[in-house]
């Protein structure tokens, strides 16, 4: 396996095998990798010749005072779960790689999209997603790109990304990957401490609710919103941020559920902020 910090690096990378007539697919991440990242790297490896995971906590995604500086970092510990999981290449580049000025030019989403859900207290979040992930595509230039619908929103905004900038790749969305009790993996898991860790599974109780009123036959968003509310109230360590029922595809919100509503919700734990999300499969 590759480990590559340059950007040309990449470009010669992906051009020897483009000349092989291989097929490549890549996986952006912040890294501190975990079963979920690796279940997208594995997809990945299944579906493509070969399988570029790229690992940069991206500063132009975080606000003024959210984590950027404690996001947990491990590259030796990556590196080691790409390779076993099947990557050809890591791309692990400084800022000063990505960002060689400062930046003054962004891929943004103009329409409400990315100002529902997490958008609402995360304003510049996606636009410095869509500038990253569009940086990436350049520079991969990969068939296909993984993403995992624990990022729902972000999974819907990179499509729709996609399919206005003419980007000729495959969006690929993989399921979200839980522990064994449901909390759903995610890197910002290490906040927690043993007493928050247990209060987290309220989120994953209250998706399990929500789904199973579906299942039962409730299309009354309202009705299954107040019922998954109700479980995160029970929990005195979580502070809601939102828990609401969307259109899959433009993320206005709906009030009654039909396929493909996306049900989704963020919740602090103490200071931690969580996402969890269900779609409406009827
Ligand atoms: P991150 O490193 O948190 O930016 O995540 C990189 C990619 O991994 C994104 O496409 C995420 O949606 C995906 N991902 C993170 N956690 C999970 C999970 N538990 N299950 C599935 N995909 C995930």
């Amino acid at each position: 396996m590759i480990i590559a910090t340059t950007i040309q690096e990449v470009r010669d990378q992906v051009r020897a095998w483009r000349r092989e007539g291989l097929t490549v697919g890549l996986v952006p991440t912040m890294g501190y990798l975990h079963e979920g990242h690796a279940s997208l790297i594995r997809a990945s490896a299944a579906a493509c010749d070969r399988t570029v995971v790229s690992v940069f906590v991206n500063p132009t995604q975080f606000g003024p005072n959210e984590d950027l500086e404690s996001y947990p970092r491990d590259f030796a510990r990556d590196s080691a779960l790409c390779e076993a999981t099947g990557a050809d290449l890591v791309f692990h580049p400084e800022v000063i790689e990505m960002y060689s000025h400062p930046a003054d030019t962004f891929v943004e989403i103009l329409s409400e999209m990315p100002k529902q859900l997490c958008g609402r207290t995360r304003p510049i979040h996606f636009r410095g997603v869509c500038t990253v992930v569009s940086k990436l595509f350049n520079i991969v230039l990969p068939d296909k790109a993984f993403f995992g619908e624990k990022d729902a929103q972000q999974l819907a905004i990179i499509r729709h990304m996609v399919r206005d900038m003419s980007y000729g790749i495959e969006i690929v969305g993989c399921p979200i990957v839980r522990e064994a009790d449901g909390l759903a993996i995610s890197s910002r898991n290490t906040y927690l401490n043993p007493q928050e860790r247990q209060a987290a599974l309220c989120l994953s109780r209250s998706i399990a609710l929500g789904k199973q009123m579906v299942q039962e036959g409730e299309r009354d968003a309202a009705k299954v919103l107040q019922a998954m509310t109700e479980v995160l109230e029970k929990e005195p360590l979580a502070r809601i941020d939102y828990v609401q029922a969307v259109d899959g595809i433009s993320m206005e919100p709906v009030s009654e559920l039909s396929q493909d509503v996306l049900v989704a919700m963020a919740v602090y734990i103490g200071k931690t902020r969580l996402i969890d999300n269900f779609s409406v499969r009827l």
